[in-house]
């Protein structure tokens, strides 16, 4: 696959740095690794804290991989339903109605302990009081979207992993291809709701143009 040759991550120095990455500028897009999508939260996605201590094994042999870091972050209202999204009336589906999760400012939106959250150049937050599934859908703490971001940046490729395959890593990814960036999906850093449907989401992926692949290649 692609070699990674060097990178340009240096803090003040990437932005209009092509350095020896040339158009080969490439952005983490960590889709939310938080308390609540882990094991004991109000989600909790087995798998989901060895993704986080998987993105941290990734970041420190590879400390040039990336130009930029993005995080996102599942951050909903404490009051209401958030449009339909928090299962209040009625058992949750798991499909589009789930049990309340990731209120804003609860340790359960908070990012995993084991997230290396110093690496982290930019955060994403959404689904205030609204369902979001993609990171497109929200906003950095600037005000800017998620394109624009990586357009600031000059970032062409981006490698996606988190929580959950079948749900927000799907949609990020899918958003990004449609962003017509180049979308690799590292299938060893993501974890999932349900195998048979992250199975599915991965092939709806890799049909609309991402790669599938290994965070070592
Ligand atoms: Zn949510």
């Amino acid at each position: 696959m692609c070699p990674f040759v060097g990178g340009s991550r240096g803090r003040g120095t990437r932005a209009g740095s092509a350095g020896q990455n040339g158009g080969m500028s490439r952005a983490l897009l960590i889709v939310d690794v938080q308390n609540d999508f882990t094991e004991g939260g109000a989600l909790g996605v087995a798998g989901g804290t060895e993704v986080a201590r998987g993105i941290a094994r990734l970041l420190a042999r590879h400390p040039h991989r990336y130009r930029l870091v993005v995080a996102s972050r599942d951050w909903h209202d404490p009051d209401g339903d958030n449009g339909g999204h928090f299962a209040t009336d009625s058992p949750p589906d798991f499909v589009t109605s789930w049990p309340v999760h990731c209120v804003a400012g609860t340790p359960g939106a908070e990012y995993h302990p084991e997230l290396p959250t110093a690496a982290i150049d930019v955060h994403v937050r959404k689904g205030q009081g609204i369902p979001a599934y993609s990171a497109y859908e929200g906003t950095a703490d600037d005000g800017r979207d998620l394109s624009r971001v990586f357009d600031d940046a000059g970032i062409r490729r981006i490698d996606v992993v988190g929580i959950a395959t079948d749900h927000c890593v799907r949609a990020s990814a899918l958003d990004a291809v449609r962003d017509g960036r180049e979308v690799r999906v590292l299938s060893d850093l993501v974890a999932g709701v349900d195998a048979a449907a992250s199975e599915r989401a991965l092939a709806e992926l890799r049909a609309a143009g991402a790669v599938i692949a290994g965070s070592e290649e």
